[in-house]
């Protein structure tokens, strides 16, 4: 990539400084000049009243050369010092692929103090582990993310890229995509190989789920892909593995970063990450008041799930976005989901029909939910749930 500066059209009005979040810009003899540490965001071309800035890509960059490109590279998420369980998912997902392939998994962890996870990768099949520890990759963040992953990509060449579906990995793969001039598919559900033609085949729902396609990126490399927790298998964990961990530096300085996390505030309610629970208990307009979710939270509490919700409900300010199952929320696949007082639109049956175990409550028989409930309880939710809660509670013995 390159920034040029026209001298023609430049008059040194000195407006592109203010718009650099880098503060890599100076004025000399009235014309800007872009100094090292650019990141090529954009912004200076945008705000630029006289159009002197531009920003050329190569167009046929050495990623159209496939040759080049070997291998499987999976994003190591990291969450609470652990090694996500869709990280570990992938890398035993590529693990199997890189043996169709004859090729290698490298596994790429940022975070501080994670040095012990590099192994873990390796435990479940993952020949390599690029660890970048240290504390500017800390916590995630758009900024150091991808261009640690982006050099990553760019220096190693896989073939293949892998990472969660999770809020995190949705969004560095589109950024990271896009700085590599590559395709994404996101929220795959299958991957597998055409070995004929070693093109990775990714299958994910589309239309609201009423439609699998699957999707190919055959001229340019890497192949990327996000994938949904939960739906590739864990592989076994063989401690006897051996494998190559090479500790790296990030190529980004605190300063580079526009994002400064001063805080990190856990949620009020139940804490579990959605995505990666087994139990969900979910709530919907039927709650009536957001008070009512208190009804949601202590069934939830009691199975040791998490709370989910409706867009309806985020919506109307009951309760956060982060807890929203469906299109435009997260895509869930616990073992068990109980909606409560959820019709069932196809927007939220996108998030949460592959569940293993669906319980509906609902009063209107007809409510949609029903058509994917393993089972349906037709009745007012605030008779079933308390219901359901004095039952658990006896069981439990906390009567
Ligand atoms: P309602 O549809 O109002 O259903 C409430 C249900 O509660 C009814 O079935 C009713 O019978 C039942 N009920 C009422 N009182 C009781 C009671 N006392 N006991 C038992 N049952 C009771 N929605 C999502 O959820 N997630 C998404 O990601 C999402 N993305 C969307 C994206 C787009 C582009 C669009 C257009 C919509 C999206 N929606 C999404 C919205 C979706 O279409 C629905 O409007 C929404 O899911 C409805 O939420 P609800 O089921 O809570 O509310
Ligand atoms: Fe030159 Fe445009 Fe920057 Fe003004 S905003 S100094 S014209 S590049
Ligand atoms: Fe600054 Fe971004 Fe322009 Fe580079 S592209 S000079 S970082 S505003």
């Amino acid at each position: 990539m390159e920034i040029i500066v026209n001298k023609t059209k430049c008059t040194g009005c000195s407006i592109c400084i203010k718009h650099c979040p880098f503060n890599v810009i100076t004025i000399d003899n009235r014309l800007a000049i872009i100094g090292e540490g650019c990141t090529y965001c954009g912004a200076c071309v945008t705000a630029c009243p006289f159009q002197a800035i531009t920003i050329t890509k190569e167009e046929k960059g050495p990623h159209t050369d496939l040759s080049q490109y070997k291998g499987i590279m999976v994003f190591g998420e990291v969450r609470d010092k652990k090694l996500a369980s869709v990280a570990i998912e992938l890398v035993s997902k590529a693990r199997e692929l890189a043996n169709q392939l004859k090729t290698k998994v490298t596994t790429v962890i940022l975070g501080e103090k994670v040095g012990d996870l590099a192994e873990e990768a390796i435990y479940y099949g993952s020949d390599k582990v690029l660890l970048y520890d240290d504390p500017v990759v800390k916590e995630y963040r758009n900024d150091s993310y991808s261009k640690v992953l982006t050099d990553a990509i760019n220096d190693h060449k896989p073939e293949i890229v892998l990472m969660g579906a999770t809020s995190i990995g949705r969004a560095l793969a589109s950024r990271v995509a896009a700085r590599i001039y590559t395709g994404l598919t996101a929220d795959c559900t299958e991957l597998d190989m055409d070995m004929e033609r070693k093109i990775l085949l990714q299958t994910r729902p589309a239309f609201g789920g009423n439609i699998m396609a699957t999707i190919e990126c055959p001229n340019y490399r890497p192949q990327m892909s996000t994938v949904r927790p939960k739906v590739m298998k864990k592989g076994k964990r063989d401690e006897k593995r051996k494998g190559e961990i090479i500790k790296l530096k990030p190529g980004i300085k605190e300063s580079e970063i526009r994002t400064k996390i001063k805080e990190i505030i856990k949620s009020g309610t139940i804490t579990v990450n959605l995505e990666e629970a087994e139990i969900i208990v979910s709530g919907g307009r039927g709650l009536h008041q957001p008070e009512n979710f208190k009804l949601i939270n202590e069934l939830a509490s009691l199975l040791g799930g998490a709370v989910g919700a409706s867009r309806a409900t985020v919506d109307a300010g009951w309760i956060e976005h982060f807890h929203q199952v469906g299109q435009t929320g997260k895509t869930v696949a616990p073992k068990l989901y109980i909606a409560v007082g959820i019709s069932g639109a196809i927007q939220h049956l996108a998030g949460m029909q592959t569940s293993d175990i669906i319980i509906a409550i609902n009063k209107d028989p007809e409510a949609p939910i029903f058509n994917v409930a393993t089972y349906g309880i037709v009745g007012d939710l605030f008779e079933v749930v308390p219901a359901l809660i004095k039952s658990i509670k006896k069981i439990k013995g906390m009567d």
